[in-house]
């Protein structure tokens, strides 16, 4: 699920279903993803050659009427058997990664290649059709264009009441699974505001992300990694060690090589599922929600690599991409329910800091789970303290933009210590 804010109150929203397509509609989609890929190319050495050796500029218009005629030479007249509408996405997709490119918010667009780029398909409203199923609202039944057989999808759930997919966008991952992400147009509704019982002060939450347990609450609360990611972990560790045996360009390779990419598809189905639950649980009960600048993990973990034993290897290979995502899924599903999210410096001393007495403590090695405060004699959980220090540190930040607010109006839903820079004089 990805948020496409649009405007006031109204979301964009992605959900991913798996689907099993038939032998028929596998290799119709084989052959659409194949022509996407190569319509995106064609539509580059257009653009690029025009411009190298004529500097006249090609945009999306002309690269769209170059795809009518590319349809009527006899080399690429396949393309016909693939939706034309499909394949202007495909043309649309390279016209933004240009204007990306222009803003210099990108590099300049690369040609796709096949096995190394993602297999996608865009299908806007004219390229499917979608019934709704009557007896389970939500959920109907998917047609796309040039195919007869609707998608046999898994309805892992429904689509919010009343809303009509607006876009879909198919998509086959390494391991060879196929998947349709629908965007629909979905009205958010802010959550009441929480607050501390018998209070006017927000409920807020501090979170440690580290390498023991996935995510520390500052109230003690632990969130580890479930058990089956570690066992998947394990089972890659093996498999890679496995590949690096195999004969370069071999067929055992090729299948080791698969069951990697199946697993790593697995253990982040589990991650998302995970990642997901925790955002709306925690998004759901308290107001501010407070984390450190990712760079600040990145930089421990760095520290924390070196010469660690296998197990903390395994949870950094889980952790490396949560963190980012964790944050993402914190981000939006603030902004979707008017929460507010604090991020605090990087250079915030949250694990020397005593939560207690604010001393400053010596840098501690992360084997040391646990300390007792030389000043004031507080016992410490490492993380815990961190969590605490974190929130504390979060709250500061809130108040000083809070109290900055012309009365009546709500804090952002998005403070980054980054951007406050009177206040970096911190602890
Ligand atoms: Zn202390």
């Amino acid at each position: 699920m990805q948020p496409h804010s649009k405007e006031q109150g109204t979301h964009h929203r992605l959900y991913r279903f798996r689907f099993y397509p038939t032998k028929e509609q596998a290799e119709q989609l084989a052959r659409t993803f194949g022509a996407c890929r190569w319509v995106y190319n064609e539509g580059l050495a257009l653009r690029s050659g025009a411009w190298e050796r004529h500097r006249v500029h090609v945009g999306f218009a002309e690269t769209c009427r170059a795809l009518t005629g590319w349809k009527r030479v006899e080399e690429s007249a396949w393309l016909a058997e693939v939706s034309s509408t499909v394949l202007q996405q495909s043309l649309r997709h390279l016209d933004q990664a240009y204007q990306r490119f222009f803003k210099r918010q990108g590099r300049y667009p690369a040609r796709k290649k096949k096995g190394r780029s993602r297999d996608a398909a865009v299908y806007v409203r004219t390229g499917f059709t979608w019934v709704e199923d009557a007896e389970r609202p939500g959920t109907g039944l998917i047609r796309l264009a040039k195919q007869s057989e609707p998608l046999d999808i898994r309805w892992s759930r429904a689509l919010p009441a009343g809303t009509v997919p607006v876009r879909l966008t198919v998509t086959r991952d390494r391991a060879g699974r196929h998947f349709v992400s629908t965007l629909v147009e979905e009205r958010m509704v802010p959550l009441p505001a929480v607050f501390v019982p018998g209070s006017r002060e927000p409920k807020a939450v501090g979170l440690d992300l580290g390498l023991a347990s996935l995510v520390t609450l500052d109230d003690g609360t632990k969130v580890d990694h479930p058990r089956l990611m570690r066992r998947y972990a394990e089972k890659l560790a093996r498999l890679q060690r496995e590949l690096h045996k195999k004969v370069r360009g071999s067929r055992n390779r090729d299948k080791v090589r698969q069951r990697i990419a199946r697993l790593h598809a697995l253990i982040s189905d589990v991650r998302r599922d995970l990642l997901d639950k925790l955002t709306t649980r925690l998004v759901r009960e308290n107001q501010v929600l407070v984390v450190e600048d990712l760079s600040v993990v990145n930089l421990v973990r760095a520290a924390r690599g070196r010469g660690r034993q296998r197990k903390a290897k395994l949870n950094q290979l889980i952790s490396d991409a949560g963190w980012g995502e964790l944050l993402r899924m914190l981000r939006y599903k603030c902004e979707w329910y008017g929460r507010t999210l604090v991020i605090v410096d990087r250079f915030f001393p949250s694990t020397r800091r005593c939560s207690a007495c604010h001393a400053k403590g010596p840098s501690r090695d992360v084997s040391v789970r646990g300390w007792v405060c030389a000043e004031c004699g507080a016992v410490h959980d490492r993380d815990v303290n961190a969590a605490v220090n974190v929130r504390d540190e979060g709250m500061r930040l809130y108040w000083l933009v809070a109290a900055g607010l012309p009365p009546g109006r709500k804090a952002p839903t998005l403070i980054r210590a980054s951007d406050l820079e009177a206040c970096s004089a911190a602890a």
